[in-house]
């Protein structure tokens, strides 16, 4: 099981949490708790590691002080036991006072490293899993914390978004955790770092503590990942967005990360790469509401499609860069320059399409990275003769249509863009990939909600979710 942030992040979440592990500990599962920061404390970590960079000590000061207070306060609010409590806030003194040297050093030397960065980082859930593990024993369980990398997760040292080693974490992580299991003791995991080979702290990149719980589940071979959370599940689109979003009962491994890339922001991207590999079942549910059933992700022998889109994502913050020339006749030498020189600079690429002409190319990339983006470009490429300019948008986002229906039936693209077009809003770049389970086009922002909109009513996204919902 794990928690997000948001659902340990008041005292009344934690108790809904143990009381949670009890009641599955009670009918004789072994249970395994991995567990996210408190609320907005990565961010606030991310921040400060700024802030130490140049050498700001007053900030580090006001930093620590809040996030001692914040996580004494949970402390204080969960644990009743005296014992527990005192070693608890024990264990707190020391973490964040080694957080605290950590952020002296980055200040004095004014230099952060993506090791030491990923190290900081760190440090959100190496303060939470002490909380959570204290009130489970508090709740008169067996408990035990552990890192990431004590309990066997291993990765390479690609700092920011370190790919795990699954052989070595397989056999670490049954080492490590399957005593505990067996004798009734709940490992408590915090969720999101892991460890190379030379013992080195590593990230798994943001919002990875889902990624956490899955490879564990993979590692131990488990009946079943429950991401608990404080919304009901994987929806048909933003109910932000659009308000007859609906909650989807059942989706496949495929369609749930193809939705995670394109937005939708309930599960972190590469984490149901572990569990589908071994079909072990994930369900996304409400910590606050556990008469919801919330969704249910695993193979597409298990879930049937139903309907062609399942669902509508839409994802902002990125910008579109297009490459042009009069005649490309060496492009394949031009893109394979483009994308080389994107990646030296580290910049992600969302998106791409080529227009049959050979005249350009166009592609998303984060929208902060735009600049920089456009600026490599123009020093690499301007000039080269084929090459006539470089331009970029900054005031757009990208929708796309998810669902495994759409793989083989003709007139999906027809609909999705007649949708649209019906409302007004101009596409101004398109892609389908080649698993067809999604296509993803770019607007201007300012449509984005619209385009949404108009695809959750053409596809019948609500009333399709709600079919899937009686069948169960
Ligand atoms: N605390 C990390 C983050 O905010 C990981 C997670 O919450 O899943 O990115
Ligand atoms: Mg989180």
């Amino acid at each position: 099981m794990k928690f997000g942030g948001a659902s340990i992040g008041k005292p009344r979440g934690i108790s809904n949490a143990t009381s949670i592990i009890r009641d599955s500990a009670k009918q004789d599962d072994q249970v395994l708790v991995v567990v996210s920061a408190l609320p907005k404390v990565t961010d606030d970590l991310v921040h400060i590691c700024e802030k130490a960079t140049e050498g700001n000590l007053d900030s580090i000061t006001d930093f620590m002080s809040r996030i001692r207070e914040q996580h004494r306060q949970m402390i204080r609010d969960c644990i009743h036991n005296p014992k527990l409590l005192s070693e608890t806030i024990a264990e707190l003194d020391q973490t964040s006072g080694e957080l605290e040297e950590i952020l002296h050093s980055v200040a004095k030397l004014m230099e952060l490293t993506p090791r030491s960065r990923d190290f900081i980082l760190s440090f959100g859930e190496k303060l939470s899993a002490p909380l959570m593990c204290g009130a489970v024993k508090d709740s008169g369980l067996k408990s035990r914390w552990f890192t990431g990398g004590e309990a066997g997760i291993t990765t390479d040292e690609n700092f920011g978004e370190a790919k795990p080693l699954m052989d070595l974490t397989t056999r670490r992580v049954k080492e490590q955790l399957e005593p505990l299991l067996s004798a009734k003791t709940i490992p408590v995991v915090a969720g999101y770092s892991g460890c190379s080979p030379h013992g080195t702290i590593t990230t798994l990149g943001r919002g990875g503590s889902d990624y956490t719980a899955t490879l564990l589940g993979a590692a131990l071979d488990a009946e079943e990942v429950v991401i608990w959370k404080e919304v009901d599940g994987l929806m048909t689109a933003d109910p932000k967005i659009e308000k007859n979003a609906r909650v989807l009962e059942k989706i496949s491994y495929a369609e749930a990360s193809e939705m995670a890339y394109f937005g939708a922001k309930a599960i972190h991207p590469k984490a149901l790469e572990p569990v589908s590999v071994k079909q072990i079942r994930v369900r996304i549910r409400n910590s606050n509401d556990l008469a919801v059933k919330g969704t249910i992700i695993a193979g597409e022998g298990v879930v049937r499609s139903q309907g062609v889109v399942k669902a509508v994502t839409c994802i902002d913050k990125v910008g579109m860069i297009s490459v042009a020339g009069a005649e490309i006749s060496g492009l394949a030498g031009i893109t394979a320059r483009v994308f080389n020189v994107l990646s030296e600079s580290g910049i992600n690429v969302l998106m791409i399409s080529q227009s049959s002409s050979e005249t350009g190319i166009s592609f998303v990339t984060p929208r902060d990275k735009l600049r920089q983006a456009t600026n490599v470009l123009e020093l690499t490429t301007l000039g080269a003769e084929y090459v006539k300019n470089v331009t970029a948008e900054d005031d757009v986002c990208v929708v796309a249509a998810v669902g495994a229906g759409m793989r083989g039936t003709p007139g999906v693209a027809a609909r999705v863009f007649k949708a649209v077009a019906e409302k007004g809003v101009n596409v101004r770049m398109i892609a389908q990939g080649s698993s067809e389970l999604n296509i993803s086009f770019v607007v201007p922002e300012k449509d984005g909600s619209t385009a949404v909109r108009a695809l959750h009513e053409e596809f019948e996204l609500a009333r399709f979710a709600q079919a899937n919902k009686s069948e169960m």
